[in-house]
């Protein structure tokens, strides 16, 4: 139970006010986006203990329900939590203007320091306290002024707001919101098949699909011994940096060495990165269809390999019937490896480890293959048996949140 609406309790723990992003914007379907964020909040904060997470008045409000909860990581925690644009610390404390000055000093000090211009806003839902808000905010603004008195008050566009809120149970200070991960609740968006290579592209691309609200199995297609095991620690922690992110994420590593092989036995060299590339689709998609997973999500970037032009991405789609995802397609690599910093996958994926596709290379891959010689190259191959061996030994690895 929340004790929001008790009058008589002590005053409340350090709480969050979270602002929702995108899922406000949701009509009927609100209270299902809603519910899902709560769950994931929930779940990515349990191993800092018990919440109690309310919304009034459009405010998401998230509550420790024990004094010693450490706030820093909750605030981290949050900041990787899509669906959430934006949250503040709220800091308690008792209902008297001298308590509310010395915690507005203690919460917003070291932030007016760094200020030329502020203002106090003030909400207050307990009727009965003495001062109306707009008295509240000119006395606390008054003696804030007084302690740093290089601020000067701007009622329109301030570089910092302090909000005191007078409430039925305790006072609360806290200040502007911080941007959150934005986007909207992981789950709400389905689930779809990530193909996560070594690179920068493929974190990248499965975190924008999962701030869309996509829930995502990993997929890896491993070349042993042509890589080496260092090649798949390497993707498997990928997948761990991602999970505070995405949640739960199963990685599929999938024996990919058989299927290299039959294909430089049997077909054109410059055909073979094109030709493993629709491999990789045919098994992705299988494994899609047994996971209940609706779409196929790449690193894919228009025009930045061979393999990646608008003729090869046609002979790559031609083999899936599931939609593929690629929502680096109109990215520059210099964008990509922005995000891959702000994300934290960017030191692992530059590690010199091999991938499947570089090992094989050919020396002058086709830029504009045509479909129909494509498939002129794979017609003495045994397609479907092929793939039914590589997902048979398909070994498949959890990373709890
Ligand atoms: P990345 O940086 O993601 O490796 P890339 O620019 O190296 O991408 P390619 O090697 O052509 O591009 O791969 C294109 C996409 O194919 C990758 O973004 C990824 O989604 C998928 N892919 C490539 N290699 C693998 C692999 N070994 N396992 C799973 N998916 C792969
Ligand atoms: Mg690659």
């Amino acid at each position: 139970m929340s004790n929001y609406n008790n009058a008589n309790a002590a005053p409340a723990n350090e709480m969050l006010l979270l602002k929702l992003g995108e899922l406000v914007l949701k009509g009927g379907n609100r209270r299902n986006f809603e519910d899902k964020l709560m769950s994931n909040l929930r779940r990515r904060l349990k191993v800092f203990g018990e919440f109690n997470i309310y919304t009034r008045q459009s405010t998401t409000y998230l509550e420790p329900k024990s004094e010693s909860c450490d706030m820093d990581g909750v605030c981290a925690a949050v900041s990787q939590v899509f669906g959430i644009a934006g949250f503040a610390r709220a800091f308690p404390c008792e209902k008297d203007m001298d308590a509310i000055l010395e915690t507005a000093k203690r919460c917003a000090g070291p932030a007016l320091e760094r200020v030329k211009t502020f203002k106090v806003e003030s909400k207050r839902s307990d009727k009965r306290f003495a001062l109306n808000s707009i008295q509240i905010s000119q006395w606390i603004g008054g003696e804030l002024h007084e302690c740093y008195p290089h601020l000067t008050a701007d009622m329109h566009r301030p570089e910092l707001t302090v909000t005191v809120e007078v409430r039925d149970y305790a006072a609360f200070v806290h200040l502007d919101h911080v941007p959150g991960a934005g986007g909207l609740p992981v789950g709400m968006g389905g689930r779809a098949v990530s193909l996560l290579s070594g690179g920068i592209d493929s974190p990248v691309a499965s975190w924008m699909m999962a701030k869309r609200g996509v829930a995502l199995e990993m997929i890896h297609f491993f070349s042993f011994p042509y890589t080496s095991p260092e090649a798949k620690e390497k993707v498997l922690k990928l997948a761990r940096l991602l999970t505070p992110w995405c949640g739960k994420l199963a990685v599929h590593v999938v024996p990919f060495t058989a299927i290299q092989e039959e294909l430089r036995r049997a077909c054109p060299e410059e055909l073979f990165t094109i030709l493993m590339r629709r491999f990789m689709m045919r098994i992705s998609e299988a494994v899609a269809l047994r996971c209940g997973a609706g779409a196929l999500i790449t690193g894919e970037s228009l025009g930045q390999v061979a393999s990646q032009t608008m003729g090869a991405l046609r002979c790559t789609n031609a083999v899936c019937t599931l939609p593929v995802l690629r929502p680096l397609v109109g990215m520059d690599k210099e964008e990509i490896i922005t995000v891959a910093r702000k994300i934290g996958t960017f030191e692992t994926s530059i590690l010199p480890y091999e991938d499947c596709c570089t090992v094989f290379t050919p020396r002058h891959p086709r830029t504009r293959p045509s479909l129909e010689e494509v498939e002129a190259a794979e017609a003495g191959l045994s397609i479907d048996a092929m793939v039914a061996e590589a997902v048979d030994h398909i070994e498949r690895i959890v990373f709890p949140i």
